[in-house]
């Protein structure tokens, strides 16, 4: 049987294109997300347990991972996902969208970290995938806190995969540009959103299909274990 697999933000874009592929190569999989009545219409067959979980909830987190470990086995990879995009410009934008942010890009990702960690440490054996993106190497306009909160996620990451990697533990990166998924749905400014549609027109409205960023996790998942792709930066060719 094959390991399992722990899916953050499994409802919507990355993630349930994530959970699809690792669905149709027989993987185990923990679903995670708010909305699980979007994960159980993604309508996968075999081994999935799916749990609502908000990532800010450690207890949640904590809970639906340890029911998955007692049937599947232990955590193997997981993909740390979950993440929203809120735009607007510092002097106008509601400092709760930042707090938001913040909770569930930064602090989301440390929680499923830590949660996992122990037990692969012990093991001497597990991967964890960190979605960031380009933004988080790269500054935009209106994307202050976003580029905050992606910036930590590339921090992060590195930190923690030094601390880990004499247990022969890897924590890699993946880091997408634009990509059609449901990211923009909760923008509250229209003139961000206004602009940023702008920008993804001026690329030709060609942008990243989400499948493409869940064949290369599951690449840099099933590269030997000795062997860590420590960061992917992936876009549509016309990205700028
Ligand atoms: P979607 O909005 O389609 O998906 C986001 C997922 O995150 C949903 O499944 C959502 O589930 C989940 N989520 C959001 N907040 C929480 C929370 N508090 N607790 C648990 N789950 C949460 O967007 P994407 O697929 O595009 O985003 C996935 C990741 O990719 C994010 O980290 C995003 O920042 C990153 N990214 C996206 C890019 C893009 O252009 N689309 C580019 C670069 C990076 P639910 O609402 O059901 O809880």
């Amino acid at each position: 049987m094959k390991p399992l697999v722990v899916i953050t933000g499994a409802s919507s874009g990355f993630g349930a294109a994530m959970a699809r592929l690792f669905n149709a190569n027989q993987y185990p999989l923990l679903l995670l997300g708010r909305r699980v009545e979007k994960i159980q219409a993604l309508e996968l067959s075999g081994e999935v347990m799916i749990k609502q979980a908000d990532v800010t909830d450690r207890a949640a987190l904590e809970n639906a991972i340890t029911q998955a470990e007692a049937i599947y086995g232990p955590t193997d990879l997981l993909l740390n996902n979950a993440g929203l995009m809120l735009l607007g410009n510092i002097w106008q934008q509601n400092p709760k969208e930042w707090q938001t942010m913040l909770d569930t890009n930064v602090l989301g990702v440390l929680n499923g970290m830590q949660l996992v960690l122990p037990q692969m440490m012990a093991r001497e054996h597990g991967t964890i995938i960190n979605t960031s993106s380009i933004a988080g190497f790269k500054a935009f306009e209106n994307h202050a806190a976003y580029v905050a909160s992606k910036f930590g996620v590339h921090g992060l990451s590195e930190t923690v995969r030094q601390e880990v990697a004499a247990k022969n533990v890897r924590v890699m990166l993946i880091a997408p540009g634009a990509a059609e998924t449901e990211l923009l749905a909760h923008v509250t400014d229209d003139h961000a959103l206004t602009e940023y549609q702008a920008w993804k027109e001026s690329m030709g409205g060609l942008t990243l299909d989400p499948k493409h960023v869940a064949e290369t996790v599951k690449f840099m998942y099933e590269m030997p274990q000795e062997v860590n792709i420590r960061e992917v930066d992936i876009a549509a060719t016309r990205q700028d």
